[in-house]
């Protein structure tokens, strides 16, 4: 089955989501779980999630990938802030559980000068703490564009933090953009870095992917989505991905600058490859 999808507004609801979700042809979706530059969330509704539950189940949606705020940054320098992100992360998580086997995907965070084996130490920790209670969820790392001092550039750093949480319920999410940015050539060798993924991280822990086309060069470390097939990647790097056995059945994301029509256009491009 290929799940695809696209991120949606949040703003009228979870049900409202699935509905739009349906009407633009995609099977899965993402959204933010909070104001992502901010840290506002939205009041619960146990009605509305208990409906979208029973609709995702009927139209055989693919898992969701919800996406953390961009703010969250686990592995900031300030103590206090450090905090705030890890209740924002444990806020999250709780709430996700009214989603329950959904996915929680977010930026491993930014270093921002203590260096990448600190951050490690501070994001797995934040996890650890999250996790604790054992809610229905799967956080999600993504690998980044290795921006800045951000963490997840690399495989080993996902990698460092899955070992160091301990925990089944994390896995990764595979940015095309990102990685292609960060410096895994997929283009020219998608075998070779789902190899190497699999051979650092393990392909088991591949749980979903954003599909994004990327306005830079290979490996300039910039993270800027372009439309599918109008960026560095091109589109027969999607038609490999959507088509790739490794890859069946998980769900795919665009985070592409696109509106509702956009999106349906390219979820119906990418279902026609
Ligand atoms: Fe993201
Ligand atoms: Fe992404
Ligand atoms: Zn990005």
């Amino acid at each position: 089955m290929r799940y695809l999808g696209c991120h949606l507004s949040a703003s009228n609801g979870n049900l409202a989501m699935v509905k739009t979700a349906e009407s633009i042809g995609a099977n899965t979706f993402a959204f933010f779980t909070r104001n992502p530059r901010g840290s506002r969330a939205k009041k619960e509704d146990p009605a509305d999630c208990g409906a979208a539950v029973a609709a995702l189940k009927e139209k055989n949606f693919g898992k969701l990938v919800a996406h953390g705020a961009y703010t969250m940054n686990l592995c900031t320098a300030d103590a206090e802030a450090r905090d705030f992100a890890c209740q924002v992360l444990c806020d999250d998580l709780r709430r996700m559980a009214a989603l329950p086997g959904q996915y929680y995907n977010f930026h491993p965070g930014s270093h921002v000068g203590q260096g990448v084996e600190a951050g490690i130490e501070f994001i797995a920790a934040a996890l650890k703490k999250a996790l604790e209670p054992g809610y229905p969820v799967t956080v999600l790392l993504e690998t980044m564009a290795g921006k800045g001092s951000e963490i997840g550039g690399r495989f080993e750093e996902l990698k460092a933090i899955i070992d160091a949480v301990g925990s089944d319920n994390v896995g990764v999410c595979l940015d095309t953009c990102h990685v292609y940015d960060a410096g895994y050539d997929i283009v020219q060798d998608l075998n070779g870095v789902l190899a190497e993924f699999d051979r650092v991280v393990g392909l088991d822990r591949l749980c979903a992917l954003h599909l994004n086309d990327s306005k830079n060069p290979f490996a300039s470390h910039k993270d800027r989505h372009e439309c599918i097939g109008r960026g560095s990647l091109g589109l027969e790097i999607f038609r490999a991905i959507v088509n790739h056995p490794s890859l069946a059945g998980k769900p795919m994301i665009l985070e592409t600058p696109n509106e509702l029509p956009g999106y349906k256009q390219e979820i119906e491009l990418l279902r026609g490859l």
